[in-house]
């Protein structure tokens, strides 16, 4: 890719034009448009974009009725690219730099950044109205309209520009049109598996929604040693894809929703470790939560040991553990557990959950960006995917090694 016309003077990069796909209304089709981008603001750099993929959340943001209508809208958020110029005041970077953009970014100065406890930049933060953080403007436009941006990436574009904050350098020699899944949901994946969840070995891990991310959650608790994996997806291609390796096995066709945590709690055996939803729907975080293990389950209860012995075999007959807590049982109606929600919600936000889940023992997390910050933890994520000597952190399809389907036809 090229653009039509390009600055002459590196020092004092110039408008550029070039081929965007523009978004013009909400679920309408992208039209491929000659744009103008404006030279870098301060602290920003401008990007020749390599490779840039297409995330779930650039689709729900498209088609969104409900959000606000930000259009002509250049979407876009997961992608590599080379620096073709510098604005003023960058020092991190120079034209030539092989980088990464985040969507989140890292100002490293922020209190936020400087907590430990957060990766979510209060100052490059996930921004939601279309412009750059630095001004509110956009650097797009089309025969002087403003062209609005996407999480300040707009990576759907020959060249784009970011906040400096907003991209990361990488080693020259990593594949750029691999490493470009790290710039969203290969990193969430992992970083939900390892650094929030802490995935133990030879434990259970559900995961509902089986895109990037859900996949790349199971290859983190795989290569943390998880013993068991189990995928909950509604697509049945993803089962046929994957059962035409002799990799998966379907354990049932049609899965009644509202019986679904019973199902997983059947084949774990009382519940898994950790279970995680990768899809934004807020009623499957509920499913996730009454998923994880509950030692009072038909399966595992033992009345003789309890001191209540009558009160578990009611429980038992009555089958309410997934939907009733009683105060009795609390004494020693104990479950563990831990629900981590990595979803973006796509219509409804509010999520609801009877708290007994919680009072008897599970937790729940949500995640944005898998806990990493970009600019301190990525590039280790690039190293390790160059390191041959280790497995691949890209999920590919021996991901699903592990991983027992269900399909859900609903
Ligand atoms: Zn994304
Ligand atoms: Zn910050």
């Amino acid at each position: 890719m090229s653009p039509s016309s390009s600055a002459e003077d590196s020092s004092s990069p110039a408008v550029i034009t070039c081929k965007a796909a523009v978004a013009w209304g909400a679920g309408e089709p992208l039209v491929m448009e000659e744009v103008e981008l404006s030279p870098p603001h301060p602290h920003e750099i401008r990007i020749k974009v390599f490779s840039s993929s297409l995330c779930r959340s650039d689709i729900s943001a498209w088609e969104s009725q409900l959000l606000q209508a930000i259009f002509p809208r250049i979407f876009g958020h997961e992608a590599s690219g080379i620096v073709e110029s510098i604005g003023e005041g960058v020092t991190e970077f120079r034209e030539g730099d092989h980088v990464l953009t985040v969507f989140t970014g890292e100002c490293r100065t922020c209190r936020q950044c400087t907590s430990g406890k957060s990766n979510v930049c209060q100052v490059l933060g996930l921004e939601r109205r279309g412009v750059m953080h630095s001004d509110q403007k956009t650097r797009f436009s089309i025969k002087g309209k403003p062209v609005f941006h996407y999480c300040a990436v707009s990576s759907f574009s020959e060249y784009t520009v970011v906040h400096s904050g907003c991209a990361v350098k990488v080693s020259p020699n990593a594949p750029l049109e691999k490493i470009c899944l790290l710039s969203c949901g290969v990193a969430a994946g992992l970083g939900a598996a390892w650094n929030v969840a802490a995935v133990s070995e030879g434990s259970t891990v559900v995961i509902f929604g089986l895109g990037t991310v859900g996949l790349s959650v199971a290859q983190g608790a795989r290569l943390k040693g998880a013993s068991r994996i189990i995928g909950v997806d509604t697509n049945p291609d993803k089962c046929e894809k994957a059962s035409d390796n002799n990799l998966c096995v379907p354990v049932f066709d049609v899965i009644l929703l509202n019986f679904l945590s019973q199902v997983i709690k059947r084949i774990t055996d009382g519940g898994a470790d950790y279970s995680f939803e990768c899809i934004g729907d807020t009623g499957m975080i509920t499913t996730a939560l009454q998923s994880c293990c509950d030692v009072i389950h038909p399966s595992t209860f033992k009345p003789r040991t309890s001191p209540f012995p009558h009160i578990v075999i009611l429980h038992g007959i009555l089958n309410l553990t997934s939907k009733f807590i009683c105060l009795v049982c609390f004494i020693w109606h104990q479950g563990w557990g831990l629900t981590v929600t990595l979803g973006v919600p796509k219509v409804k936000p509010e999520m609801s959950a009877h708290y007994g889940l919680l009072l008897t023992g599970r937790t729940l997390k949500g995640t944005i960006f898998g806990g990493w910050k970009p600019k301190s933890d990525l590039p280790s994520l690039v190293d390790m995917y160059m390191n041959k000597a280790s497995t691949s952190i890209l999920p590919s399809i021996t991901t699903l090694l592990h991983v027992y389907f269900l399909v859900i036809l609903e």
